[in-house]
């Protein structure tokens, strides 16, 4: 299974995550059933959301939401620190002629918008969100503007997402590199120039580089020093029949009853993780009563 492994340079100027994210990726778009520019999207965006919260504490955990005008509609992806993860698109297949030849891109596929970063932390009820427009839809460079704008933390956001001949995912990876508080700020301009001019990560992947040289290849001279972190990353799902039951519970009493009068289960089919449920008129009756008591 994949995991991060985080680390951070010893004169504690910056800490960097990496994740080798391919089969956690393979796994969610098989779930979502992307076309390959959305695989790619959806690839990055999980990926990007993984490493931030590898740099969360224990119990908390963050969703990033892409909400841009294009075809791909809306992107969301969560991941807790301790690796749960699940996302999901909006329009996981572009529909025909909705871009022109020349804007089948990234960038067009996700158009124009906000990103929202949602953290939960245990022991508050609301999480705290920030919000940033969307700068460039690669999303390396939206979440790096987003770390920079909310919280004043320069960064620097690597993704990669290659695709086999069958539009398939080959590899999926990215690192995540911080400037720790008090660090020179001039540090930053040293890693976005190495970033530029290491070994491209979707080549490092193919050649099973190990995550210390990989990581090393885009921080300033100085070791690095490995951080204990080892969490797997797994899909991790929280729809049960309880829960649509609950979502049925909080419709109208003239929309309960309209479904009621059809006489037809209604069956819903959960946008993450593709499970499909239904409720029968018997427990739709049943709803109905509860919400009149
Ligand atoms: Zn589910």
């Amino acid at each position: 299974m994949d995991k991060v492994y985080k680390f951070y340079t010893e004169d504690l100027a910056v800490r960097a995550s990496f994740v080798n994210s391919t089969a956690i990726c393979q796994e969610v778009v098989r779930r979502q059933g992307t076309d390959p520019l959305a695989t790619i999207a959806m690839g990055r965006l999980l990926t990007g959301t993984i490493l931030m919260a590898s740099q969360l504490w224990e119990n908390q955990s963050l969703s990033v939401r892409l909400e841009g005008d294009g075809p791909l509609g809306h992107l969301y992806a969560e991941c807790s620190f301790e690796g749960n993860t699940r996302c999901y698109v909006s329009n996981p297949q572009i529909a025909a002629g909705s871009l022109p030849p020349e804007k089948l891109n990234l960038k067009s596929a996700i158009g124009e918008g906000i990103l929202v970063v949602s953290r939960n932390l245990p022991f508050q009820k609301q999480p705290q969100s920030g919000i940033v427009p969307i700068v460039s839809g690669e999303i390396s460079q939206d979440l790096a503007f987003y770390l920079q704008q909310s919280h004043q933390i320069p960064s620097v956001v690597s993704l990669t997402v290659t695709l086999d001949e069958r539009g398939q995912i080959k590899l999926a990876g990215g690192v995540l590199l911080e400037l720790i508080p008090g660090a020179p700020d001039s540090i930053i301009n040293i890693l976005e120039e190495r970033a530029r001019e290491t070994i491209p990560l979707s080549r490092q992947l193919l050649e099973e580089a190990s995550p210390e040289t990989i990581v090393q290849g885009y921080v300033h001279q100085s070791r690095l020093k490995s951080v204990e972190h080892s969490h797997p990353i797994k899909f991790t799902c929280r729809c049960n029949q309880e829960r649509v039951e609950k979502t049925l519970s909080l419709m109208g009493k003239a929309t309960l009853s309209e479904m009621i009068l059809k006489g037809e289960e209604v069956k819903a089919k959960c946008e993450f993780c593709g499970q499909h449920y239904s409720v029968g008129v018997e427990r739709l009756r049943e709803i109905l009563h509860l919400k009149e008591d």
